[in-house]
């Protein structure tokens, strides 16, 4: 076991469930002692207060993070978060499990996070754009395309990406499309990339059914959080074959048994802004939905919605993590003891997001784009290695998805930093 560390900023239940998933695999790996707090604690943390004036003429003031978790292997690397309930702890968390995610597949990164403690959806276009702005000119001495590159996640998308990539390049005085990635095409961005966190997903869950020798056709899906991630794995999910049977969002759930239609779920969620109301369904609370029997259950909204409390619970064979931290270590004991439940664990299943952005960023510094096939193909081929690596260790070595990826993750950044040396 590692020393007591010493009192830091991050305390929060995110971040100590990070570290508690991370003692587990250093206790596994047997890692040294004094690699342990290392290999923990992120390398830097930055926490700002951002002002900005809001239409009526008055002035708010939010707070924003960026947290560079190991600057061992390469820049670092990680989304941007706007939610009301983010804190410098959730982002540490978030960033911690990137780097290990980008250890895991190979990437020449660190993992990083940011956010920015908001309600976006109160905000109008123009205070989004003054507070992403502002946001980002309080980041520029610690980001950059050899630095540290942001990405959307929860509550930020390729326009805010756009205004950061836009106050990023006035500051230098030349376009810097490799300052972030989830652009949009025109400025830089990458084909393929809205789509790749929830395409990933549902090639890894395709790839669990050949393991647990059942057809797509055969199979139901539920998916919590019908945002980017979970209406892309839904529809990648209804293109092999799976039967959709309930989603939802912030707004609530519908479910169909019979499957829903998700073109015209689509049209209700561009219309109304949320699955909540969807007259081809029935409504379902955010509750019930994980406790629907189904083959495929994917959480892609936010941290700790698979807890002690549901996840003796739950009825699939496949649980896909495509949101990060969706379940908490109370509740990977007790899957420990289901078995029948194959669990794709978030840092593999829904490593498809910085995957792609590594080749936005790759073609950002050549200035040569490849097309959607080429992407497609290598994004494939990555989570391929990665979840076959992934299912021999757990077989090898007897341990469960989640212990093997994260062990995969963590052995590669400790040995970065082991061959590096210890400056001085
Ligand atoms: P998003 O903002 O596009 O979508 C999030 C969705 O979750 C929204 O539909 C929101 O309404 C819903 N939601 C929020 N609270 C909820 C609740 N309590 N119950 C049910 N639904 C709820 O965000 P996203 O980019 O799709 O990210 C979703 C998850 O995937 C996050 O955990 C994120 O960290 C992770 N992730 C995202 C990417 C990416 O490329 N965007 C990559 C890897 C991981």
């Amino acid at each position: 076991m590692s020393a007591k560390l010493a009192p830091h900023p991050y305390d929060s239940p995110i971040f100590d469930m990070a570290c508690q998933q991370f003692d587990k695999v250093a206790d596994f790996l047997e890692l040294p002692d004094a690699m342990r707090d290392r290999l923990k604690m992120p390398k830097r943390a930055f926490s700002v207060a951002v002002p900005i004036k809001r239409d009526d003429g008055s002035t708010s003031v939010y707070m924003g993070y960026r947290v560079q978790h190991h600057l061992t292997l390469g820049p670092t690397k990680g989304g941007i978060r706007y939610h009301p309930e983010v804190t410098l702890g959730e982002v540490a968390a978030l960033a911690m499990w990137m780097s290990w995610k980008c250890a895991l597949t190979g990437l020449p990164y660190g993992g990083a996070k940011g956010g920015i403690a908001c309600a976006p959806h109160e905000l109008s276009l123009t205070e989004l754009e003054r507070l992403t702005r502002r946001y980002t000119q309080e980041l520029i001495p610690i980001i950059g395309p050899q630095v540290d590159i942001p990405a959307p996640d929860v509550g930020t998308n390729e326009q805010v990406m756009a205004w950061i990539m836009d106050a990023y390049s006035i500051h230098q005085g030349h376009a810097v499309p490799g300052v972030v990635t989830g652009k949009p095409v025109l400025l830089g961005g990458s084909l393929g990339r809205r789509e790749a966190t929830g395409r990933g997903v549902a090639y890894l869950v395709s790839r669990a059914m050949d393991v647990l020798k059942i057809n797509a056709s055969d199979c139901t899906a539920v998916v919590q959080g019908y945002g980017n991630v979970g209406s892309v794995a839904a529809q990648s999910l209804a293109r092999q074959g799976v039967k959709v049977i309930a989603v939802s969002d912030a707004g609530g759930g519908v479910q169909n048994s019979k499957g829903l239609d998700l073109q015209a779920l689509d049209e209700h969620v561009a219309k109304h802004k949320t699955v909540a109301g969807f007259a081809g369904g029935d409504p379902v609370s955010n509750e019930e939905l994980l406790l629907i029997p189904c083959d495929v259950l994917v959480p892609a909204a936010l941290e700790r919605q698979i807890t002690a409390k549901n996840a003796g619970k739950i009825q699939c064979r496949i649980l896909a993590e495509g949101a990060n931290g969706p379940t908490t270590p109370e509740a990977d004991a007790i899957l420990a003891q289901r078995p029948e439940v194959f669990v794709i664990p978030d840092i593999l299943c829904n490593s498809g997001g910085v995957v792609v952005s590594y080749f936005e960023w790759v073609q950002d510094l050549q200035s040569f784009f490849w097309d959607e096939g080429e992407i497609m193909n290598k994004l494939y081929r990555i989570l391929e290695k990665a979840f076959n690596q992934t299912v021999t260790f757990s077989k090898k070595r007897n341990v469960d998805m989640r212990t093997a990826a994260l062990s995969l993750g963590v052995q590669r950044v400790f040995e970065g930093k082991q061959t590096r040396g210890l400056f001085p």
